[in-house]
C-alpha cells in the first residue's frame, strides 16, 4: 500500500522519518511521499530524512517558529490559519500514485494534537482517497494537561478520518529508560508494525507472487466504516540457509529440508493467536471488533493456505466479527510473523480511563484558575483598601 505520511507536531515527524529509514531498510517503498508539519522550526530541523522542500514551518507570525506549548486549541487554530501553505506541500505529492493518507501525530501535545483533525477534515473535503490516522496517547505519567488534550483530541480526531489507527504509548513504555532512548525503542515498535502491515499490500514485481497475497484493497476494506483500530503483532525467528533455501531453526532437521506442512500450519494458528492476545498498539478487547485483517509474513516456504485459513477462523470466533480477512505477504526475513489489525474496536477501558482523568483534570484546571485569581487579589490588594493603583 502507497501511503502519503504527514507527520504532524514533533512525535509525528519523527515516526514519519522512522518510516522513511524502515523502507529504505526493509525496500518497502510504502511511503511515497512524506511532509512533516510543525509550529517549532527547531524540531523540524531535527528530521533526517523527510525532505527539506517538505518541512512546513505553520504558525510563525502567532508563535515565531518557537511551537505552542502544548496549547492544542492553539495548534488547532494555526493549522486553519495555515492551511494552504499545508497544502502546497501536498500539491507536490502525486496522489494519483497514493493509496491513501495517513496523518501521524501524538495526541497529547499541541501542534499536533490540534493540527492533525483540523488536516484530515481539510483533506477529506478535497480528496477521493481515505485519510487515515495514526493518533500516539501520551503516557499517563505524563500528566493532566496531556491527558486532556489527547481525551480532546480523540474524539475529534476519530470524527474527522476514515479510520484512527491508535498506539499507547502508555503500555509500551519500559521502566529505568531515559525519554529519549524510550521513545527510540517505541518508534521502532511502531514503524515494525504499521511497516509490515502495509508493506503487505506492496509486493515488488520481482518479488514472489503469493499464493493468496493480501492486497491494498484489502486493508483499505478493513479500515473502512470508520472507527478506531489497533494492531497485534508476534513473531518467531528461523534461519535463513543460503545454499539450500530456508531452515527453521524450531524444526532444525538439516538432513530433510521439507518442511513438515503441520508444523508449519501450527506454528502459524500459535502465532495468529499470539499476536491477537498479546500486546495491542492499543489494548482492548477484541470481542466485538467490526473487521480484521491477518497477515502472515515470512519467507514463502513458511506460509501455508491452511494455516492462513485457522488463523483466519480463530479470529472470526474470538471476535465475533463476519469479516475477517487474511493472506500472506512473503519476504526473504529470518522470521515468520503474523500481523492483526483489528478495526472498529468498542470495548476500550483505556479511553474511558483517559477521558476519566481527562475530566478531573479539566475540572482541576477551572477551580485552580479561580482560585488564584482570588489569592492574586489577596496578594495584591492593602486590607484597608488604603493604597490607590496610578491608573
Ligand atoms: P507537538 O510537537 O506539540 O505536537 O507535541 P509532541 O509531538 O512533542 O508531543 C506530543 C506527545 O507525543 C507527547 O506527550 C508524548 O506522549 C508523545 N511523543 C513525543 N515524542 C514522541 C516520540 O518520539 N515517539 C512517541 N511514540 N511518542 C512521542
Amino acid at each position: 500500500m502507497k501511503l502519503a505520511m504527514i507527520g504532524f507536531g514533533q512525535a509525528g515527524g519523527k515516526i514519519v522519518d522512522r518510516f522513511l529509514e524502515y523502507d529504505e531498510r526493509t525496500n518497502s517503498a510504502i511511503v511515497r511521499a512524506a511532509v512533516a508539519v510543525n509550529s517549532a522550526k527547531a524540531d523540524l530541523m531535527g528530521l533526517d530524512r523527510v525532505p527539506k522542500e517538505n518541512r512546513v514551518l505553520i504558525g510563525q507570525a502567532r508563535v515565531k517558529g518557537h511551537g505552542v506549548g502544548a496549547d492544542n486549541e492553539l495548534g488547532a487554530e494555526i493549522a486553519e490559519e495555515d492551511i494552504d501553505e499545508i497544502q502546497n506541500a501536498i500539491d507536490s505529492i502525486p496522489t494519483h500514485e497514493v493509496d491513501a493518507f495517513l496523518i501521524v501525530a501524538g495526541m497529547g501535545g499541541g501542534t499536533g494534537s490540534g493540527g492533525s483533525p483540523v488536516l484530515a477534515k481539510h483533506l477529506k473535503r478535497i480528496y477521493t482517497i481515505p485519510v487515515y490516522g495514526l493518533g500516539i496517547l501520551p503516557g499517563t505519567d505524563e500528566g493532566g494537561i496531556y491527558t486532556l488534550n489527547a481525551a480532546r483530541s480523540f474524539q475529534t480526531f476519530v470524527r474527522e478520518v476514515d479510520n484512527l489507527m491508535v498506539f499507547d504509548n502508555d503500555s509500551w513504555r519500559q521502566t529505568g529508560e531515559s525519554v529519549e532512548g524510550g521513545y527510540a525503542k517505541i518508534n521502532e515498535e511502531i514503524v515494525r508494525r504499521f511497516g509490515v502491515l502495509f508493506g503487505a499490500g506492496e509486493v515488488g514485481d520481482d518479488e514472489e507472487v503469493a499464493e493468496s497475497v493480501v492486497d491494498s484493497s484489502e486493508i483499505i476494506n478493513t479500515l473502512s466504516g470508520g472507527g478506531v483500530s489497533t494492531v497485534g503483532y508476534a513473531s518467531e525467528g528461523v534461519e535463513l540457509n543460503n545454499s539450500s533455501g530456508l531452515l527453521s531453526r524450531f524444526t532444525g532437521d538439516d538432513a530433510d529440508h521439507d518442511l513438515d506442512g503441520a508444523n508449519t500450519t501450527n506454528r502459524i494458528t500459535s502465532l495468529v493467536r499470539k499476536a491477537a492476545l498479546g500486546r495491542l498498539t492499543l489494548p482492548c478487547e477484541i470481542e466485538g471488533t467490526e473487521r480484521a485483517l491477518l497477515v502472515l509474513s515470512g519467507p514463502s516456504e513458511y506460509l501455508n493456505r491452511k494455516g492462513i485459513e485457522r488463523g483466519r477462523k480463530w479470529l472470526e470466533e474470538e471476535t465475533g466479527s463476519m469479516e475477517v480477512r487474511g493472506g500472506d505477504f512473503p519476504r526473504e526475513v529470518p522470521e515468520v510473523s503474523a500481523s492483526v489489525l483489528l478495526s472498529g474496536v468498542t470495548d476500550v477501558p483505556r479511553i474511558k480511563r483517559l477521558q476519566q482523568v481527562a475530566i478531573e483534570a479539566q475540572d482541576n484546571m477551572d477551580e485552580i484558575a479561580a482560585e488564584s485569581n482570588e489569592n492574586l487579589e489577596e496578594l495584591v490588594d492593602d486590607d484597608e483598601d488604603e493604597l490607590e493603583p496610578l491608573f
